[in-house]
């Protein structure tokens, strides 16, 4: 059985993971840690019945006391660089979904990983289909070296753009590149800052928060006289489920840090 701390039990994302740990015969659930919702039961947040474990304040404390194998970190831009820190210095793998960490942040705490001997995952998303999305964009931006990104997600998002949108740009470009194809020149002047996006590696990306959408990424190829569209949708938080628990008994195969799930299919 591998143990398993959720960071940000309570939130939308590690309640999800609280139901899919505590479904997976593999698994077993040791605690949840937040901000809020002290002392509540994790399963009746989680909307599946007692479970006799109260979230608690505190990472490294909780780290110390339920000695986890894998804590799994669903919490903000903000407090995943500190996070990830603290389980490194507790000895403890960990499998990142939060997103915002920067390439340089991710690289640095790689090599604390490293040295520390343990295990760090980071996925900017853990959704299959998404994960295929990226890989076939990269295939496509070989002969359709246009793109352009439309990412949609919920307006409580903190982050834009997503990083899921950021590694599609990243890939893209990295294909461009390796395939020698240069797009087009864009020629438009913004008359109103902003309006042709933000630029990751020249990829325009398009970030839309409105409510009612959950996770969506368009991305738009154009060629001579046609367009090809890939999009996937994130309909339920439930979709990332499959990742994450492939992700919680993977990571510690391999130390210092693993990016993106890819590295798991
Ligand atoms: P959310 O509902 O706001 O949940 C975040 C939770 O973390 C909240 O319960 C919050 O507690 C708690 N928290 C904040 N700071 C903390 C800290 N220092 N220690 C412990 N807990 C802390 O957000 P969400 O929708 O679940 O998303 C969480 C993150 O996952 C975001 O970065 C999002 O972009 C990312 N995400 C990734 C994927 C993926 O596939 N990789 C998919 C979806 C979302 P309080 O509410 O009490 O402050």
């Amino acid at each position: 059985m591998i143990r398993v701390l959720v960071n940000g039990a309570d939130g939308r994302m590690g309640s999800q993971v609280v139901k899919a740990v505590v479904a997976d015969n593999e698994l077993e659930l040791v605690g949840g840690v937040s901000i809020s919702h002290i002392g509540e039961d994790l399963g009746e947040i989680a909307g599946i019945g007692a479970l006799g474990l109260a979230v608690r304040a505190g990472l490294g404390t909780a780290v110390d006391e339920l000695k986890p194998d894998v804590v799994v970190d669903f919490t903000t831009p903000q407090a995943v660089y500190g996070n990830v820190k603290t389980c490194i210095a507790h000895g403890v793998d960990i499998v990142v979904g939060t997103t915002g960490l920067t390439e340089k942040q991710r690289e640095e705490l790689g090599e604390e990983a490293k040295r520390g001997d343990t295990s760090l995952f980071i996925a900017p998303n853990f959704s299959i289909g998404a994960v295929l999305l990226m890989k076939v964009s990269a295939d496509i931006a070989a002969y359709f070296p246009d793109a352009e990104i439309i990412e949609l997600h919920h307006n409580n998002k903190l982050d834009a753009p997503s990083g899921t949108a950021v590694m599609t740009a990243d890939k893209i470009a990295a294909a461009r590149r390796k395939a020698g194809a240069v797009p087009a020149p864009d020629r438009t002047r913004e008359s109103l800052e902003g309006a042709r996006g933000a630029s990751v590696q020249a990829v325009p990306v398009h970030s839309v928060r409105l409510p009612g959408y959950v996770a969506h990424q368009e991305v738009l190829f154009g060629g001579y006289g046609e367009i090809l569209t890939v999009r996937h949708d994130s309909l339920d938080r439930k979709s990332f489920m499959p990742g994450v628990i492939l992700a919680v008994k993977k990571v510690s195969s391999r130390k210092g840090l693993t990016f993106g799930l890819e590295n798991y299919l």
